[in-house]
């Protein structure tokens, strides 16, 4: 990050948070501090041109040896069970953890949580076989394979799942699926995909009927075919694919969960994902605001401090309402997780449209504050703007989580209640 000074979290025991808990953060917040802040610049560097073997083997073996860490002390995985060599975090926890870790950029991977590896990995754990569980799901696990979520069709609107017309025909034991998809993440490295289909028969007249299913696919099936890394806010190539599936078979044994389950597969996959975005969110978000205020504290401009200037002193004051309102929303949405996924749906929806919303503002703001660094590559605040702009449409558009909201909230007073806030 060039000249720009690296702050350490500042993250002490909460009060109202059980030792196990706060325990979790501060360990959390120590690794974050002694072992990825002062190494994000090597990290997460693109590959630069030049560059040898020797210092690119060193780079990965410093990811290696912080993972390895994050083992010992017991903080990986923290989203799944432990039986699955994972943390057995509840959902209230896991939000407690993830602002922490969250706060550096990338440290998600660090600790085995990254999409769309972490949403994979807990619909495996749901409804995976026995067999599928070891195929697919323990390698998924200690990182020796990587996987890819294949759901959105660029001619169908994704904001619509019930549109979609990738087909899957029982031919015997296998299905023979044949569909279009496209922004399926880390489709480059992927060793296999999930891929949503509808079990339709063969030569169908109505492609968008037929009960939905999740399918197994292994990247190497003979159909696979990626068409493109998709460029993405001006780069020339993403790992979000264009994927062909043509005449792709694989045996009915791959289904995920039984037919007819894939929409709810997929909510409960989404519903998961959609609080981790939020959680990384938040950590981000405080990431950006110590920049913002190290940046206006120490900045002269017009003979003072940018700090006692009262237009900063209001992009602080409206950060600070922004970050506290996103992240205690979020902590209450997962706890309310905790008690059933059902329950928690109007939150998650409602998080799912504030918080980015906030992280977009705090980051704006932050930029705004640091000038022409703050669109430079020395600061990370470039790829947290862009972030938090795309995740108002991945994992469901802002249009459509209000519309659930509503529908919800109308529901309930349909049924002669009014809306209780404190449940
Ligand atoms: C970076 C990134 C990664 C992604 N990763 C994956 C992945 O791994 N796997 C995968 O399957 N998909 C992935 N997606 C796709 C994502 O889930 C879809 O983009 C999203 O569901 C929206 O679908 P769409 O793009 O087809 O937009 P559309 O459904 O065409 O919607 C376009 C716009 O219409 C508006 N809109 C929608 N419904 C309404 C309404 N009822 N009323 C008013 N306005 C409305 C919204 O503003 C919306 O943005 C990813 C997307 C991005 C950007």
């Amino acid at each position: 990050m060039g000249t720009v000074a690296r702050m350490a979290m500042n993250c002490k025991p909460v009060p109202t948070l059980d030792e196990r808990i706060n325990d979790i953060r501060m360990r959390t917040a120590e690794i974050v501090n002694d072992d990825i802040i002062p190494n994000e610049g090597r990290l997460w560097a693109e590959r630069r041109e030049g560059e040898s073997f020797h210092e690119r083997t060193a780079v990965l073996e410093l990811r290696a040896d912080i993972k390895e860490k994050v083992k010992k002390a017991g903080l990986w995985a923290p989203h799944l069970p432990k039986e699955y060599g994972g943390m057995g975090l509840d959902f209230l926890a896991h939000a407690y953890m993830n602002e922490v870790l969250a706060y550096a950029i990338g440290a998600a991977s660090l600790f085995g949580v990254v999409a769309p590896n972490s949403g994979n990995q807990s619909i495996l754990v749901k409804y995976g076989t026995e067999e599928q569980k070891q195929q697919w799901l323990m390698p998924l696990i200690d990182g020796t394979m990587e996987s890819g979520f294949s759901m959105t069709e660029p001619h169908n609107p994704g904001s619509d799942p019930r549109s979609l017309d990738t087909s899957a025909v029982i031919d015997g034991d296998h299905f023979v699926i044949n569909g279009h998809k496209w922004f399926t993440s880390n489709g480059i490295d992927a060793d296999f995909f999930i891929v949503m289909c509808r079990v339709t028969e063969k030569d169908a007249v109505d492609k968008k009927s037929g009960p939905m299913v999740q399918i197994i696919v292994p990247a190497a099936t003979k159909g696979v075919n990626i068409v493109r890394g998709i460029g993405v806010w001006g780069r020339k190539e993403s790992d979000h694919c264009e994927v062909k599936y043509e005449d792709v078979r694989v045996p009915v044994a791959n289904a995920l969960g039984r037919v007819g389950e894939g929409h709810q597969a997929a909510q409960d996959r989404l519903g998961a994902g959609r609080i981790f975005h939020c959680m990384n969110s938040i950590g981000q978000m405080w990431r950006a605001f110590d920049l913002m205020v190290e940046r206006a504290a120490s900045r002269e401009v017009h003979g003072g401090v940018l700090a006692d200037k009262q237009f900063t002193q209001g992009a602080i004051a409206d950060s600070y309402i922004d970050i506290q309102t996103a992240r205690l929303f979020t902590i209450h949405a997962a706890e309310k997780i905790d008690q059933g996924l059902q329950a928690a749906r109007t939150d998650i929806s409602a998080i799912k449209v504030y918080v980015p919303a906030a992280y977009t503002r705090v980051v704006d703001r932050a930029i705004q504050i640091w000038g022409a660094a703050g669109v430079s590559n020395d600061l990370p605040l470039w790829g947290m703007y862009q972030g938090a702009r795309t995740l108002r449409i991945a994992d469901g558009p802002d249009e459509v989580h209000k519309i659930l909201i509503a529908k919800n909230v109308l529901g309930q007073y349909a049924k002669g209640e009014g809306w209780d806030f404190g449940n």
